[in-house]
């Protein structure tokens, strides 16, 4: 737990929070500030940071968990389309350290949304470049 850390609180129940699921080692809530309503939040309860902080056992244990709750938009929320996204650092856009995932409902209603505008490379040599980086440091 880190003193600090708003997710850790609500974890230790000393915060409140409307949780959709909870086992040993997660818990799911909603989002205070829905983006749409139905936004919930999946998080574990031991305090890591970033995605690469996480345990790898406890990461494939959540992503089980994002899924279960995704099927539960669906069935539940009668959601058309759903949004999973997951933010590291501030330059991401991430308010809360304390690793999470955001599923957000979407609907017809609001019509396609997507996050982000495609770029492009100068040339495929460049795209070959970056693919590289990344091969080279995998580990
Ligand atoms: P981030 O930007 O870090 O990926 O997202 C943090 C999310 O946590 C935000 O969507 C924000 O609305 C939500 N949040 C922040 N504080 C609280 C809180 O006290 N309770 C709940 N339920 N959600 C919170
Ligand atoms: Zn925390």
């Amino acid at each position: 737990m880190s003193a600090d850390c708003i997710f850790c609180k609500i974890v230790a129940g000393t915060v409140p929070s409307t949780k959709v699921y909870e086992d040993s080692e997660i818990i799911a809530f909603m989002d205070i500030g829905p983006v749409v309503k139905g936004h919930t939040l999946v998080v574990p309860k031991k305090h890591c940071d970033p995605i690469t902080g996480v345990p790898p056992e406890l990461l494939q244990k959540l992503i089980l968990v994002v899924q279960k709750i995704a099927k539960a938009h669906f069935a539940g929320l009668g959601a058309q389309g759903l949004h999973v996204t997951q933010a590291n650092g501030k330059l991401a856009g991430q308010i809360v350290p304390h690793v999470h995932f955001h599923l957000i409902p979407r609907f017809e209603s609001e019509g396609p949304q997507r996050n982000w505008v495609p770029g492009k490379y100068a040339s495929n040599e460049e795209m070959s470049q970056y693919g590289k980086k990344i091969r080279d440091a995998i580990r």
